[in-house]
């Protein structure tokens, strides 16, 4: 059964049902469940995922590492980080669109799609040739070359949109249902579920009172919240952590309607952030993030370009390279611990959610360039 996260109204799995009619995003049914045994988080916590897993389907995403920072001692606090950059196209978006590629073969659909420009769409591109279904790819008329070209290898149909890149979520679930063809777009009720994995992965090492997520759509939050919220009901977890939503500050429209005290988000004019994987300025999920913020006493913290690329640098030092997008998590966390808000010791809990190679830093690339028969030679260089 899906259920809107806003009024409640119910919805039968047999139609590809994505939001309901007023509105807001639809969630698939609580889940309740014991975890089981298995090399994959698929068959662990296989009771915990509304239908049967094909491991034909998979390119091996989930089952991610979890590093302890190395900036934990500076910060005074125990920081933990997943590392997403490990899943098969470098971000987590692959757990969200395995489940929901699933979704889309059980309602009968020989094409698939999505609207992004950058992560979902190789995602949704790698594994729509893994299930032999068409893709199509809807990206804005003003995508750079670069985040083609890493698309071009999955083969999938790429067509550029002019006009309001906004209002291009909206018109793909219109087109979907008039072409046959199941979007898997950023708050699928489906992906929103593959997402829960990475709660299940992370208390299988330890309870955080801390999660940090960098949000854009808001479906990523939504899954992890909704993870831990299944692992509770089924006795599992003693508590909820607190969950953190970081947004970049030029393009942060949930934070500014939490701190406002709105009911609902508005769009953000102007985005400008150089975290292009969370510059939604109208997020799809941002009403329903925004409630969970609310009911479960969330932190809503936004950070500066030039905060997220020292963070960036940061966690480059201890060998881990992620997007800016990413590294907002330990920009925010430097602002809560610096506030006072998270208290010296806590155990915190990082999503690094996509991979730095994917947006390759604008510095110049270094280096000397020395005759071979200088090296020996030349006791400066060392
Ligand atoms: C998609 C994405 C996010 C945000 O996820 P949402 O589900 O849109 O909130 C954060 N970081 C990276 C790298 C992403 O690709
Ligand atoms: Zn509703």
């Amino acid at each position: 059964m899906l259920k809107c996260t806003s009024c409640g109204r119910e919805y039968s799995m047999r139609k590809p049902h994505q939001r309901c009619e007023c509105g807001e995003p639809l969630e698939f049914e609580l889940m309740k469940g014991l975890p089981g045994i298995g090399r994959r988080v698929w068959e662990r916590f296989s009771e915990f995922f509304p239908f049967e897993l094909e491991p034909e389907l998979s390119l091996g995403e989930g089952d991610t590492p979890l590093v302890k920072s190395k900036l934990s001692g500076e910060l005074g606090v125990r920081l933990y980080l997943k590392n997403e950059t490990l899943n098969p196209t470098w971000s987590f978006k692959d757990r969200g669109t395995y489940v929901g590629i699933h979704r889309a073969l059980q309602l009968g659909f020989k094409r698939i799609g999505t609207v992004s420009t950058g992560n979902m769409a190789a995602s949704v591109a790698a594994y729509g040739a893994r299930a032999g279904l068409k893709t199509y790819l809807l990206v804005s008329s003003t995508i750079a070359e670069e985040k083609l070209k890493a698309l071009a290898p999955y083969g999938a149909k790429v067509i550029k949109v002019r006009g309001d890149y906004g209002e291009l979520y909206r018109r793909s679930l219109e087109l979907g249902r008039e072409r046959g063809i199941y979007f898997i777009n950023s708050d699928d009720p489906f992906r929103v579920e593959g997402y829960k994995s990475i709660s299940f992965e992370i208390v299988e090492e330890l309870t955080p009172d801390y999660v940090i997520i960098p949000t854009s759509s808001g479906g990523l939050f939504r899954g992890i919240v909704k993870g831990f919220r299944e692992l509770a009901e089924s006795g599992l977890i003693d508590a909820l952590p607190r969950f953190v939503v970081v947004q970049a500050e030029g393009c942060s429209p949930i934070c500014r309607a939490f701190e406002s005290g709105a009911e609902r988000i508005e769009r953000f004019e102007n985005p400008r952030t150089m975290a292009h994987a969370i510059e939604n300025p109208h997020p799809p999920s941002g009403n329903a993030v925004l409630r969970l913020l609310r009911e479960l006493d969330g932190l809503c913290v936004s950070v500066k370009d030039e905060e997220i690329l020292e963070a960036q640098r940061e966690l480059g030092r201890e060998g881990l390279f992620v997007q800016p997008a990413s590294a907002t998590v330990v920009a925010a966390l430097r602002k809560l611990v610096e506030s006072g808000v998270v208290e010296e010791g806590s155990r915190v809990l990082g999503i690094l959610t996509g991979s730095g190679l994917k947006v390759l830093p604008r510095e110049k690339a270094f280096g000397e360039e020395v005759d071979i028969k200088d090296l020996l030679r030349r006791a400066d260089l060392w």
